[in-house]
């Protein structure tokens, strides 16, 4: 954390990293459809931890951090990449390799206590990973046990206790004792705070903190809680749909974003004081299905900052944003259709559960005046979805209004002092015009 040292700064490697992820993936197969789409949880991250710092995950719910986590410690099958600590690839492990591995690197839950035997006594609990990797003599073990427990703040009493005698905060006191036992170099912490109260969080936060200055340990934050992670982490990964959008130092990285999603995240934080506010990016809708990923770059649907074609930058965000709607509707509605069964009902014009097309238009449309050009596209992809041809709706949409967004992904630009940023506005030939630049405005002063 920001002002800790390890315990050994002899041990840090200067400018080694004492973790490296590299083009990491994994998918999950879906039992349910043999030979469907795989869920992209994981889609080609990277990103590196030094000794003794605390790394933070950001996005939202679904966007593959608890993922992420558990591929690093190799708890899931990991589709492709690296994951390198010390310099070992421990994706390639044999059993005993990885035995070691699942003792230098742990992880605490949010709930510690869900997939744990709920007549577990507390002790038996915290010694369980002892008695896992045959640690010295029983004798030793309990006496370990004792140690941890008063190390995490918890009494000696409480050894003989059952977990759901215990507080939030307790339970995740026992999880951190549990997680420590064989004396780990590297914890993946998923969101250990979220489910406490605030003053609670302070106090597992701060215990964190002195684990980590007392041990050297280095972790990987997962949170969701911006605050949180702006408090201890040295440096910030965010993500997005099974990919890093923007990796930066914390403080780089809240005040001078470079990304639109970081931005949208940032941007939806409340303000203290609203008359102060910067104007607002609003994120529209949830997060795309991770199982069919948008083309091009993953954030596109939502994106607020998306480059457009240059015959129609001059149109206005408003007009803009609902031409955005309107294709993320019509998508959907594809997506809905994509059976025998929906696709028949819809072109032999039967009930189907979607408000009439031509009704979502006028909503959308009915109080701007378009470009004639514009206009007509508009008209023509609405009559091909109320004859029934949705998948052309989308294709003639797709013909005016997409654009790099939505062909390429974007690779990961240098976009300062180890700050790095996937998007296409990074390119020299997309840097103007448009107000993206205008980071200021967009940001809680
Ligand atoms: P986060 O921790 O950011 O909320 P997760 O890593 O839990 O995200 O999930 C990422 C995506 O992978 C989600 O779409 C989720 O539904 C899916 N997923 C997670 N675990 C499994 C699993 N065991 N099998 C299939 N899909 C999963
Ligand atoms: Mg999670």
């Amino acid at each position: 954390m920001s002002d800790s040292t390890t315990a050994d700064d002899s041990r840090r490697t200067a400018g080694e990293p004492h973790l490296t992820v590299d083009g990491l993936r994994t998918y999950y197969e879906s039992e349910k459809f043999v030979g469907g789409k795989p869920v992209k949880a994981v889609d080609g991250v990277s990103f590196e931890i030094g000794r003794g710092e605390t790394f933070g995950i950001v996005g939202e719910s679904g966007c593959g951090k608890t993922t992420l986590g558990r591929s690093i410690l190799q708890l899931e099958d990991v589709d492709d990449g690296r994951v390198s600590f010390d310099g070992t690839d421990v994706t390639t492990l044999g059993r005993r390799g990885l035995k070691e591995w699942r003792r230098d690197a742990q992880m605490v839950y949010q709930n510690p206590m869900s997939s744990i035997n709920e007549r577990m006594t507390v002790g038996e609990i915290v010694r369980e990973p002892l008695e896992v990797h045959n640690w010295e003599s029983a004798a030793r073990r309990r006496e370990r046990v004792q140690e941890l427990l008063d190390r995490v703040g918890l009494r000696p009493e409480h050894y003989h206790r059952y977990p759901h005698q215990f507080s939030g905060g307790q339970r995740q006191r026992i999880g951190i004792a549990r997680a420590l036992a064989l004396e780990p170099e590297f914890l993946v912490l998923d969101e250990p705070v979220s489910a406490l109260d605030v003053s609670v969080q302070a106090k597992i936060l701060n215990l964190l903190s002195d684990l980590q200055e007392e041990f050297g340990l280095t972790y990987m934050l997962i949170a969701h809680d911006l605050s949180v992670v702006r408090h201890i982490c040295d440096r910030v990964g965010v993500m997005y749909l099974g990919k890093l959008m923007e990796v930066g130092p914390t403080e780089r990285l809240f005040t001078a974003p470079q990304n639109p999603y970081t931005r949208s995240l940032l941007s939806a934080i409340p303000q203290p004081d609203p008359d102060v506010g910067a104007d607002r990016i609003t994120l529209r809708g949830t997060p795309p299905n991770p199982r069919d990923p948008p083309s091009g770059c993953v954030f596109s649907t939502r994106c607020p900052f998306k480059i457009r074609q240059p015959e129609h930058e001059n149109l206005d965000d408003e007009q803009w944003a609902a031409i955005a709607e309107f294709r993320r509707v019509i998508r959907e509605r594809e997506r809905a259709t994509a059976t025998t069964l929906q696709r028949a009902k819809q072109r032999l014009g039967m009930g189907t559960e979607f408000t009439p097309i031509r009704e979502v238009n006028e909503e959308l449309f009915g109080s701007l005046t378009y470009p004639e050009s514009v206009e007509s596209t508009l008209n023509q992809a609405t009559e091909l979805v109320e004859g029934g041809d949705v998948t052309e709706a989308r294709a003639v949409l797709d013909e005016t209004f997409s654009t790099v967004c939505e062909h390429e992904p974007p690779e990961q630009h240098a976009v300062g002092d180890g700050q790095s940023s996937r998007c296409h506005r990074h390119r020299e030939e997309y840097r103007e015009p448009g107000e993206y630049l205008d980071a200021e405005k967009y940001l809680p002063r």
